[in-house]
């Protein structure tokens, strides 16, 4: 692998040294000066990556533009060819993928491990799909034409991350793109840019065209987002982050109506009825909890138990939560840090905001004193459903519970939030399961487990959470526009004679 670095990484973690560059129409180059990226664990700075700019974007979409024709016009399976090879040597580069991933998110290993198998899942998912778009044949609804219908490609993409899954979110993202036959600009999230690198440089190694797949680094986000949703040659913006900055992107792309795919936040009800298999719901909640410290938008974030089996409950989660071990990522530990000393000390706020609304801290409450940036798992219980944790997004290592009467109850506060992205039902009667999924207003429910992401299904919210789902079948026409030919036919005996 090609190195193009000024990264300052201590000496033993030298074979694991992401490209630093931005990556713009097939070659690394320098931006307009680098900043640092931070090791949350302990604070140290990792690298130091290239900082672009306003032109810097520009010569991005540029580059996406000229390579449009040719990377749509590539024959399928030329195009798969590509994808199949990138997925090959993402495997050769597990270990880098996982310690650059630990080092900039500060997740643990095993964790990183977890995301980084998953996210070559997705790629050969999106490899296999090339093969599979299907245009359709059929008769106008008077019979006098025919109706073509092709999937063709958007056109240039704008991908904007976040950090809390660096690679994931790149590949469910730019894995559908390219092989819908878009091309694109990835601009990585300012904490977590090397994963991205790492992920590019794959492209670049399995042989990608120039200007195919861009990559941006970038202090300023709105360098990248106000140049390009302005600039009518970029077709589609697909975005992963906080509802705010989703709405805002929506409001920039309006102009030119810009395609958006939108995959935004979410307050997750965790609902476990009377006759839920107590201790499967614990297991589930301490990892649909617990994973990446809680920094995940599909995170349980409300836990809403029946009162009839809230004590066993919350007894048995209590103590599985108290054995949690906090730490760098790098070594064995459950939790790792925050992302941030900004993201840990906005708990403080959090904390005062849920006792005052009731809640009864049960354990944690507190920052680890440590150099990085540790909060300890903490659990809440309130009595009975409360307002103070609807339409709030925790993203942090705090669980809620919540005791409740039955399942029209349980039901009502689930749904009372401005989000619908993932829902969890625990039941043994799988009936009830099926009928209170589908009053759910969310996207995905769980239905005895807490853990969803996977190629061949369709991930995305309901309401703030977002619009259009990612991966499954349906997440490639994400990418797709339609075009309809409508053909006139000749009469058979005139024709056919
Ligand atoms: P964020 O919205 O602050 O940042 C996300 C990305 O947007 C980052 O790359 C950031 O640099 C960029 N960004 C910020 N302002 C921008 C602007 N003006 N123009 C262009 N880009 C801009 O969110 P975050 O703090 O990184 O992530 C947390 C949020 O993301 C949570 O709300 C979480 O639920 C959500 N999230 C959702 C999913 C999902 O699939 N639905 C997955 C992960 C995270």
């Amino acid at each position: 692998m090609t190195h193009h670095s000024q990264t300052i990484v201590p000496e033993h973690l030298a074979n694991f040294l992401a490209p630093t560059s931005l990556y713009i129409d097939g070659k690394w180059q320098d931006g307009a000066g680098v900043f640092p990226v931070y090791n949350p664990a302990d604070g140290s700075v990792v690298a130091e990556v290239a900082n672009c700019t306003a032109d810097h974007a520009k010569a991005a979409l540029d580059a996406a533009d000229r390579a449009q024709l040719s990377w749509r016009k590539l024959a399928p399976r030329k195009r798969a060819n590509l994808m199949h090879a990138a997925h090959r040597l993402m495997l050769e580069r597990e270990d880098a993928f996982v310690r650059v991933m630990t080092l900039e998110s500060g997740k643990p290993l095993t964790e990183a491990r977890a995301e980084f198998h998953l996210s070559a899942d997705f790629l050969l998912w999106f490899a296999e799909q090339v093969a599979h778009l299907h245009g359709t044949y059929s008769s106008s609804s008077d019979g006098g034409f025919r109706i073509v219908v092709a999937h063709q490609p958007v056109g240039p993409c704008l991908l904007i991350t976040p950090w809390n899954f660096p690679l994931l979110m790149i590949v469910r993202k730019a894995g559908a793109a390219l092989a819908a036959g878009c091309t694109t600009i990835t601009k990585t999230a300012q904490e977590t840019p090397l994963t991205g690198a790492l992920f590019t440089q794959v492209l670049h190694d399995a042989g990608f065209p120039a200007g195919v797949a861009n990559l941006l680094h970038t202090q300023t986000s709105a360098a990248v987002s106000d140049t390009l949703l302005q600039d009518p040659r970029l077709r589609k913006v697909s975005f992963t982050g906080s509802t705010r900055v989703g709405a805002h992107l929506m409001k920039l792309g309006a102009e030119n109506i810009v395609n958006s795919s939108m995959e935004l936040g979410g307050d997750g009800p965790f609902i476990v009825l009377d006759d839920a298999n107590v201790d499967l719901a614990v297991d589930q909640a301490i990892i649909c909890k617990f994973r990446n410290a809680g920094q995940a938008c599909v995170a349980a974030n409300r836990i809403i138990v029946d009162r009839r089996v809230e004590s066993e409950f919350t007894q048995k989660f209590l103590s599985k939560v108290k054995a949690l071990k906090v730490g760098n990522g790098l070594e064995a530990v459950d939790v790792g840090p925050m992302i941030s000393a900004k993201q840990r000390d906005r708990l403080y706020d959090t904390i005062s905001d849920l006792t005052r609304a009731g809640g009864q801290i049960l354990t944690g409450g507190r920052a680890v004193q440590s150099p990085g940036y540790f909060f300890e798992p903490t659990v809440i219980r309130f009595d009975s459903p409360n307002q103070v944790m609807c339409s709030n997004e925790l993203f942090a290592p705090i669980a809620t519970i919540f005791a409740v009467d039955g399942v029209a109850e349980a039901l009502s506060f689930a749904n009372d939030s401005k989000f619908g992205l993932a829902s969890y039902v625990f039941t043994n009667d799988l009936t009830r399961a099926i009928a209170i999924g589908e009053e759910l207003e969310f996207g995905m429910v769980g239905i005895n487990r807490g853990i969803m992401a996977d190629p061949a299904a369709p991930f995305g919210g309901t309401k703030a959470s977002g619009t259009g789902r990612e991966a499954g079948h349906e997440g490639i026409y994400e990418f797709l526009e339609s075009k309809y030919m409508a053909v006139t036919v000749g009469e058979p005996n005139e024709v056919l004679r």
